[in-house]
């Protein structure tokens, strides 16, 4: 699979076939390398999926690979927002503001993107640092982890639900609410096509980040709401995928299938960890013995925060189907397989 991938520089806007069109979009820093924009032809004016990190080189970027496919980013009718991560939405505003454009998300996202926009600074770094602490971290990763504060997106003007059609002239582009990744993780099926958008929910050769935050919340399931998105991509049955990293594949299905297997076998190998851990552990100990891409005292206090939020999900699930119990009461809290 490594081999497919190749860098941001070797990114062009390629054309898609059937009026789609294909921008890479650099995300400057970050391993990803690039999101894949598509913009969609209409008569009306092209309408993107997402829009791209919000950053100058990515605006024009956006704005060049757009004029190579022919279509004008003033002229742009609107942005659908797979998910409100800022290498989706962290353009649209911009776009919008050239454009006119409408921008649309998901309600559950266009809820989290209100509570971004009302946190105050302090009032955040207070937040994700009791987070942490209650996960067992310790107080150099809480003093790193808490140095970064995301930026928030802007407000999207629509308001997508599961089975909405897409404002496109001429197309029938549909609405699958596919949460997990985020709480409002849409794709979009481009029924005329037999094409499905995979935004970040189904990549052909990684897997999307799954976590929990507050890490110790009892009250969602964002693994077993993945899972179940995951059988919804299989039950649409083969259509060619177009996601928003790395590169195009025939069959958004079977690559579901094939995820859904990579966490039932992560969930199999976390019931065996805590087995042999034979005592409760907290958040940060269970991740700190879970396999990652490098081991856990090489990971920057920033990934071991994403991988304890990993770990977070992958315990919640298992309580959820009872097979691990939650030890709470005095901080942090702790889990322990159901004896
Ligand atoms: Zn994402
Ligand atoms: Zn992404």
């Amino acid at each position: 699979m490594k081999s497919l991938r190749r860098p941001y520089s070797e990114q062009r806007t390629t054309d898609a076939g059937g009026g789609v069109w294909s921008v890479p979009v650099p995300i400057p820093g970050n391993p990803l390398g690039y999101t894949l924009v598509y913009a969609i032809e209409s008569p009306a004016g092209p309408v993107l999926i997402d829009a791209g990190w919000n950053h100058p080189e990515a605006w024009l970027a956006l704005r060049d690979g757009l004029a190579a496919a022919g279509m004008n980013i003033g002229e742009v009718r609107g942005v659908v927002v797979t998910h409100f991560h800022p290498d989706h939405a962290g353009l649209a505003g911009r776009v919008r503001e050239e454009s006119g454009a409408w921008i649309a998300m998901h309600e559950a996202d266009i809820a989290l993107v209100r509570l971004m926009r009302n946190f105050e600074d302090g009032a955040h770094r207070d937040f994700q640092a009791d987070m942490l602490r209650r996960a067992g971290a310790g107080a150099v990763e809480v003093e790193e982890v808490t140095a970064h504060r995301p930026q928030p997106p802007a407000l999207p003007d629509r308001t997508l639900h599961d089975g909405d059609l897409i404002d496109l002239p001429g197309r029938t582009l549909r609405t699958v609410w596919t949460p997990g990744h985020t709480p409002g993780h849409v794709c979009l099926h481009l029924r005329d096509a037999d094409r499905l958008f995979t935004g970040d929910h189904v990549l052909p050769g990684i897997t999307p980040h799954i976590g929990v935050y507050p890490y110790d919340r009892t009250d969602v399931n964002p693994l077993g709401d993945f899972l179940d998105s995951l059988e919804k991509v299989v039950a649409l049955g083969e259509l060619e995928a177009l996601p928003a990293h790395e590169w195009t594949f025939p069959d958004a299905a079977a690559r579901a299938a094939a995820i859904r297997a990579h966490h039932e076998d992560k969930l199999v190998r976390l019931v065996a960890l805590l087995a042999e851990a034979g005592e409760p552990l907290t958040i940060w100990e269970t991740a700190g013995r879970m396999t990652w891409n490098r081991p856990w005292e090489e990971l920057p206090a920033m990934l071991r925060g994403m991988a304890a939020g990993e770990a977070a999900a992958h315990l919640r699930a298992l309580e959820v189907r009872e097979v691990v119990r939650r030890i709470a009461g005095p901080d942090p809290v702790r889990f322990a397989l159901h004896s």
